[in-house]
């Protein structure tokens, strides 16, 4: 391992980072625990051909950095974690493989709890918890709460409401013009909610065949996954991967608004300064795509999972969002260092209550 990732390690306060290896079976998988100071690190099983194997390191980093945020912002007493396995989802992936990831994460007794990410299907969380306890999304007749990917899109949604109603005094989307990147299982239930809001949306996705489903099904327009920035819109929402908003892409942004449900948006906070010199509303990410796991972490709560309860709470994200640009405005900073000021402030909260004795966190 290379030194930027122990440098990444400190100054981020990592937990652990677990290099998983089954060369029988061709497993190589990287499990990041960033912190459990509110209950055990928590995030998705994502499968992706990475470039280097640093590069897939690095993104576990990251993304298990934004879980940690992202359950404190959101009110969920859960710390942050997330796996990546290195492989071509489509070709690689087998139940052999799922299942020598299950027992890897078994081995940490709990102090990892795994779900669905990109990559990764409900199905194979099935297979993962054959091995281990530790699954946080499962289907219904598995006890868990189901496909999340709805209340993601519906958070994502409020969040760009919120935005909305900051950039122009109004939360509706009718009329707005929005920019998709990614018609993936959350791009397309949020493509399916902005054409029933009024919205005038164009989309792109390197999966031709996606792109195709969205044109038959909804009047919308489609441009070529490298034209998607630029695009004469009000809006742009990525729902495909991280680090799109880069030194490449801001100049050719046109939109007033960021605001979707892809991980890790920002390539790096500078870029979230960019947005705010330009007078971009940025829904940061880890709040904007916290409906899935507000709505199956619903589950650990008192009385067991109940959907409305857990839909309302989804809803909540757009006073979340409006949270954040209450501290930015109030703390003079900017949309991301608002989010995490409101993450931290939690996580202090909890630490001090733990001084005063540890809080069930079975309940809360
Ligand atoms: P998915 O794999 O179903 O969809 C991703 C889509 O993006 C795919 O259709 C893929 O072809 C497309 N894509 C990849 N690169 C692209 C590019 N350069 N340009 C255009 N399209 C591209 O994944 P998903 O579950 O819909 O998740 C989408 C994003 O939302 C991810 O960043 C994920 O981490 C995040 N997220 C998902 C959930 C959830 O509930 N599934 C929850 C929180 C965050």
């Amino acid at each position: 391992m290379s030194a930027p990732v122990f440098d990444y390690l400190r100054r981020y306060r990592f937990k652990k980072v677990v290099l998983c290896n089954d060369t029988e079976i061709g497993l190589r998988a990287v499990i990041a625990i960033h912190s459990t100071a509110l209950g055990p690190a928590t995030g998705g099983l994502r499968m992706w051909t990475y470039p280097s194997e640093e590069a897939a390191i690095m993104d576990a980093l990251r993304l298990a950095r934004g879980m940690t945020y992202k359950y404190a912002a959101a009110g969920v007493n859960l710390g942050g974690g997330k796996a990546v396995i290195i492989g071509d989802p489509r070709k690689d992936k087998s139940e052999a493989l799922l299942r020598a990831m299950g027992r890897m994460i078994d081995q940490l007794g709990g102090e990892y709890i795994t779900g669905e990410d990109v990559g990764t299907t409900l199905e194979d969380m099935e297979t993962v918890y054959s091995e281990t306890d530790h699954v946080v999304t499962l289907p219904e007749h598995a006890g868990g709460a189901g496909d999340i990917s709805p209340a993601t899109a519906l958070g994502s949604i409020q969040a760009m409401r919120a935005c909305a109603e900051r950039a122009w005094g109004t939360p509706e989307l009718g009329g707005k013009r929005v920019a998709l990147q990614g018609l993936g299982v959350v791009g397309s239930k949020a493509l399916g909610m902005l054409v029933e809001a009024g919205a005038e949306v164009i989309v792109a996705d390197i999966d031709e065949e996606k792109v195709e489903k969205a044109l038959q099904e909804f009047q919308v327009k489609a441009v070529d996954p490298e034209d998607i920035y630029a695009q004469e819109v009000d809006i742009f929402a990525p729902y495909a991967l991280g680090a799109v908003i880069n030194d490449d892409t801001i100049p050719r942004l046109k939109a007033k608004i960021v605001a979707g449900a892809a991980n890790n948006i920002l390539a790096e906070e500078r870029h979230g300064d960019e947005l705010e010199r330009r007078g971009i509303v940025y829904a940061v990410d880890f709040v904007a795509n916290s409906g899935g796991t507000v709505f199956d972490t619903d589950r650990y709560r008192k009385g067991g999972f109940q959907p409305e309860r857990a839909m309302a709470n989804v809803r909540r994200i757009f006073e979340r969002i409006e949270e954040i640009f209450a501290i930015a405005d109030r703390d003079r900073i900017p949309y991301y260092g608002a989010a995490e000021r409101l993450a931290e402030e939690r996580i202090e909260a909890m630490n001090k209550v733990r001084l005063l004795g540890r809080p069930d966190t079975a309940h809360y």
